[in-house]
């Protein structure tokens, strides 16, 4: 019984679950994965909250850097969109996606190739969030949950643009977690996928506790706009809102511990906010 509540407390707190602040030797940076100018964001919103508003959004990837492995979550949009002098143009949302610095120069910085990345995850498999899927496939280990990994891979899916970012994952080593379950990368509570089912069937967030910059809950795209986590606003583009809504919630009860900081990651306040690469 002991037991069991104790479990209940790391689900209901994780922070309580992971190693404690001092020495902590899980180090975050996040890169810059490129940026995507709107015009108009009004898809972020079905109720029209975001109309007619212009807004640029950051597009993140995290080094996370482990004692046991380097993890890579989300992966950007394609480096090779930094060979394209007028940027890559998303016509079907009005936006237009930029790479300013590749995530490969990124890596290096830190003495890295692709190959040393020992894990990939991914929050969801838009393509803003999969576009170096393939520098990875070959050598890491993806880390993606049933739903997800099921949802990309569908008949229907394979005719969408995003879908050749991400077709070498098909074949690549995989950690597949069980639908709706919580997964502890390194078994140790510092780094845990958390699924936030939605915005597609399994799309996920990730909780570090780290050693530079304390305790993150990295929303993937549960919240895309400054605003979108206090007015509850469900893209126009989405799996399930009632899902969706589901996941706000979920957020709200992981945050509710006041040590755990929220980072949005289209936000490009909160991605200022990290560390970056050196
Ligand atoms: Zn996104």
């Amino acid at each position: 019984m002991i037991k069991r509540l104790a479990a209940f407390a790391c689900l209901a707190a994780l922070a309580a679950c992971a190693p404690q602040q001092a020495e902590n030797p899980v180090q975050i940076y996040a890169l810059d994965c490129g940026r995507i100018a709107f015009a108009d964001t009004a898809p972020f919103a079905d109720n029209g909250a975001f109309n007619g508003v212009a807004r640029d959004f950051v597009d993140p990837c995290y080094l996370i850097r482990h004692p046991d492995g380097d993890l890579l979550w989300d992966l950007g949009l394609p480096d090779a969109v930094a060979e394209m002098p007028e940027g890559l143009r998303i016509e079907a949302l009005n936006a237009t996606a930029t790479v300013p610095v590749t995530l490969v120069s990124q890596l290096a910085a830190f003495g890295l190739t692709p190959a040393d990345i020992d894990f990939i995850a991914i929050s969801h498999s838009h393509g803003d969030h999969t576009g170096n899927a393939g520098l990875f496939a070959a050598t890491a280990t993806w880390i993606v949950n049933a739903d997800e990994r099921a949802h990309m891979f569908r008949d229907e899916a394979r005719g969408a643009q995003e879908f050749s970012t991400y077709a070498a994952l098909e074949n690549a080593e995989t950690r597949l977690i069980e639908s709706g379950a919580r997964h502890d990368v390194f078994g140790d509570g510092s780094v845990i996928i958390v699924p936030a089912p939605g915005h597609t069937p399994g799309h996920a967030m990730l909780f570090v506790r780290s050693g530079n910059a304390g305790d993150l809950l990295l929303s993937g795209d549960m919240f895309h706009m400054a605003e979108s986590r206090e007015w509850r606003t469900v893209p126009a583009f989405n799996h399930d809102r009632e899902q969706t809504l589901q996941s706000m919630d979920i957020v709200d009860a992981i945050t509710a511990d006041e040590n755990v900081r929220l980072i949005r990651q289209h936000v490009p306040e909160d991605f200022e906010a990290l560390p970056h690469a050196p």
